[in-house]
């Protein structure tokens, strides 16, 4: 069992500048597993941008063309939770890590998870060397490039670099166009050039919501025995884009806090207490109080490793001096308007 699906293959999977690094990589690799530079294939790269697809079509492929080999997918937290139970199981551990180290085609998705598991980090660490050592290939996602990975061991960052990351963008007009096209091509709908073009304008930064707005049509086309119109698409596609608004991430507010008050991240986490930084920090331990739904333990964790206490006393300063400091209530403001996009 390799656990690939099969749509997610290399045909389905539409090119553009945004993806094109990621893609000829991930070709390469597939024709001749194990035996280019890159190893591991590192495919890293926002949410909803193909990751997954990517990673699956050159696991499809290789199978295509060498049955032999085994091949499989794993994402990350299933990988964890084998750990866990074969680490629960008296002696399971070397079981695990002899499985794993029988494969030829490993793949391994969403890999920013393993963040913080140090023990499961250490047996990731063994398999790799061993499928390394042997030639097998290795290919890893990760929402972030390798250099951004947090709470990660040092030697396994620094295989990760061993081969080639190649980041996934946003794709341009032209691959969205493409990519709807071909999802309403499998799906056998005809849809008007208008209402393709309208979508692919709107839908900008996610491929998932580009595919979640023709499901939706669809849906409501034939549930209403409508057309697909323009009108149709436009109720849609306003619904997408107000449901992503309220989409803020603690990393996100972090960033924008940082670069509001010209400081790196890195500085905005540290334990320095120079006034100026101290408030960017509380600003961003209040606003993701505010708009996310993370709990106060997880925003401080975040946030430079804080406690919960420090958090809730970020959210009572900040609205303390909002109520008493002008210059403070404009950075609240100001930051408010940033992050309500
Ligand atoms: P990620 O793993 O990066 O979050 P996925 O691989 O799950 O993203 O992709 C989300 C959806 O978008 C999937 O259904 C995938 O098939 C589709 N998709 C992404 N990129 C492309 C592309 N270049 N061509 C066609 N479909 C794509
Ligand atoms: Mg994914």
């Amino acid at each position: 069992e390799s656990n690939l699906n099969p749509n997610y293959c290399f045909e389905n999977f539409m090119e553009g500048e945004s993806n094109r690094l990621g893609r000829s990589a991930g070709m390469a690799v597939a024709n001749k597993p194990g035996g280019t530079s890159f190893n591991p294939l590192m495919i890293y790269g926002g949410v909803g941008l193909g990751k997954t697809h990517l990673a699956h079509a050159i696991g499809v492929q290789v199978k295509d063309k060498y049955p032999d080999k085994t091949v499989l997918y794993v994402s990350t937290e299933k990988f964890i939770q084998q750990y866990g139970d074969a680490v629960l199981k008296n002696n399971n551990r070397n079981d695990f890590l002899h499985f794993y180290q029988m494969i030829d085609v490993l793949i391994v998705d969403d890999i920013q998870f393993l963040s913080g598991k140090t023990k499961t980090q250490d047996a990731f660490f063994q398999i790799f060397n061993e499928l390394h050592q042997n030639g097998k290939q290795v290919i890893l996602t990760s929402d972030k490039a390798p250099v951004d990975m947090q709470d990660i061991e040092q030697r396994l960052l620094s295989r990760f670099k061993w081969g080639l990351s190649a980041e996934l963008q946003a794709p341009d007009y032209e691959t969205r166009i493409n990519i709807l096209k071909n999802r309403l091509y499998r799906d056998g709908v005809e849809v008007p050039e208008e209402v393709i073009e309208f979508i692919a304008k709107h839908i900008k930064t996610n491929v998932r919501e580009l595919e979640g707005v023709v499901t939706s049509l669809i849906a409501q086309s034939a549930f209403n025995k409508k057309e697909f119109s323009l009108t149709l698409a436009k109720g849609i596609v306003d619904k997408f884009v107000k449901n992503t608004k309220k989409e803020v991430s603690v990393d996100y507010i972090q960033k924008v806090v940082s670069k509001y008050f010209e400081i790196d991240l890195a500085t905005l986490q540290s334990k320095t207490r120079k006034r100026h930084i101290v408030q960017a920090r509380q600003l961003a331990m209040y606003f993701s109080k505010k708009l996310t739904k993370s709990s106060l333990a997880s925003i401080g964790s975040q946030i430079g490793k804080r406690d919960h206490a420090t958090v809730l006393h970020a959210c009572k300063t900040v609205d303390n001096l909002t109520a008493t400091d002008k210059q403070f209530k404009k950075y609240v403001d100001d930051i408010s308007k940033k992050l309500s996009f």
